[in-house]
């Protein structure tokens, strides 16, 4: 019965996509869902509250009227937030805030690599399957790497393939703001109970909860119970469990239970994926052989920086009227370009992590075994991996001429026992914000 309808949204969204441009149907006009036709107007579903305000106050009249272009039998257009039961508190305080859910952050649109696979492949199944198969899913890895843009995807897949499925996103920070506030109105009682009538909950940049905080209970309390029921939970992080100083240590082991995701540093092959289809939903844009495998050569920081690298291309590209060249892009991009010309080397982990475990730099090319020598080798060649692009056999020749089975062997050592050892996790998490900053 659809059917009809179904087509004639279609014709009106492609209709509407070429007069508002790109940017501002995917934001606004993609999210919508068509229900059906509704006493003669055409039914649409918003995500949330202020997607449903913005697209009335924006859209609704040129949607009336291409409705009525496309079937003269449609008077209306009625935009309602989608679901039909009723909103909890906190789900309403989640809608208000358009931050909280980016439309742009989908399973769809995001690229993935070899050190970002585990993090995708166990979202995926999160927001998938209704069984819960582990739990909480733990994501970690550095800024702009891709951890949000997961737990939104996982949001967005839910509400539109299972919307019976109840699903709350926040971040450790609002999290913190909610408790508190509902402390403050006497209501704590009620945020619990809606914390925990959720399926799945996701809770972003818990390194944010800070020491000894009845927000960190409070949470830990959630988090048992959610667990017990078999209820699913997601967390991000920018560090692994144990490195999370700020969390009591209980916590932090219970936090480590489920499946822990790291993502890595992007390699080359990432980042020019990324960049390439980025350029796909760029109309018209023209850029010179090289300019592409330059931006994924040189800005090798973290996925934001090098998307805002690209939309600084494309504004000038813009502005200017004609294609980016080489030169031109290197002279717009000048300060981004050089801040990751800096990037981290070999030589500098390796000289951070004897000075740190105080044995000599020639230690790491040597070929003694001991405990107390080969440990932090381990140490040097794991950061080699996760903090620069180089590849194994590189690292492998920059360790004396290791074979790169051994450094292979030393990643997953040190990635195994940064989730026992507290004391080397703490270690690794301090090394690697000297090296970063
Ligand atoms: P984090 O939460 O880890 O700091 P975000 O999820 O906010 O990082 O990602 C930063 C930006 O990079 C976002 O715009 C996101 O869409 C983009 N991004 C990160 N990883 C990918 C990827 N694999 N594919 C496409 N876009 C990505
Ligand atoms: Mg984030």
């Amino acid at each position: 019965m659809n059917g009809n309808l179904d087509t004639v949204w279609a014709r009106i969204q492609a209709r509407l996509s070429a007069e508002i441009g790109d940017g501002a149907y995917n934001s606004w006009i993609r999210p919508l869902r068509l229900i059906g036709r509704e006493r003669g107007s055409l039914r649409l579903d918003a995500p949330s509250k202020f997607m449903r305000d913005w697209v009335a106050s924006h859209y609704s009249e040129r949607l009336r009227v291409l409705a009525a272009t496309e079937d003269e039998s449609l008077t209306g257009i009625v935009v309602k937030v989608g679901g039909k039961r009723e909103e909890t508190p906190v789900e309403a305080a989640n809608e208000a805030d358009v931050s909280v859910l980016d439309p742009r952050f989908r399973f769809d649109n995001f690229i993935v690599g070899k050190s970002n696979e585990l993090a995708y492949a166990a979202a995926l199944g999160v927001a998938e399957n209704t069984k819960v198969k582990y739990n909480p899913l733990f994501l970690h890895g550095g800024v702009g790497l891709g951890k949000t843009h997961l737990m939104h995807a996982i949001a967005w897949h839910i509400r539109e393939q299972t919307p019976d499925r109840r699903v709350l996103y926040l971040s450790a920070e609002k999290f913190m703001l909610l408790f508190i506030r509902a402390l403050r109105d006497k209501d704590a009682l009620s945020f619990k109970e809606q914390l925990r009538s959720v399926d799945v909950l996701m809770i972003d940049d818990v390194q944010f909860f800070s020491r000894k905080d009845s927000t960190q209970e409070e949470f830990f309390h959630t988090f048992n119970d959610l667990v017990d029921r078999n209820k699913q939970v997601v967390i991000s992080a920018d560090r692994s469990p144990s490195g999370l100083e700020d969390i009591e240590e209980r916590i932090r082991s219970r936090l480590g239970w489920g499946l822990v995701a790291d993502i890595h540093q992007t390699d080359y092959e990432l980042r020019l994926g990324i960049l390439q289809s980025k350029l796909d939903n760029v109309d018209g844009m023209e850029m010179a052989d090289g300019v592409v495998a330059m931006l994924a050569d040189r800005i090798t920081s973290n996925v934001r920086e090098l998307e805002g690298a690209l939309n600084r291309l494309v504004a000038f590209a813009e502005l200017v009227g004609r294609p980016v060249t080489l030169e031109m892009a290197q002279d717009v991009l000048q300060d981004v370009l050089r801040a990751n010309d800096k990037r981290i080397t070999i030589d500098e982990i390796q000289k951070r992590v004897a000075q740190h475990y105080n044995i000599k730099l020639a230690d790491m090319h040597s070929p003694r075994r001991a405990r107390n020598i080969a440990r932090p080798r381990q140490v040097a060649m794991y950061l080699s991996k996760v903090l620069t692009s180089r590849s194994l056999p590189e690292i492998g020749r920059k360790f004396g001429g290791r074979d790169h089975t051994t450094v292979i062997h030393a990643v997953k050592r040190i990635e195994a026992l940064q989730q026992t050892d507290s004391s080397l996790a703490e270690d690794i998490s301090l090394l690697r914000r000297l090296l970063q900053a």
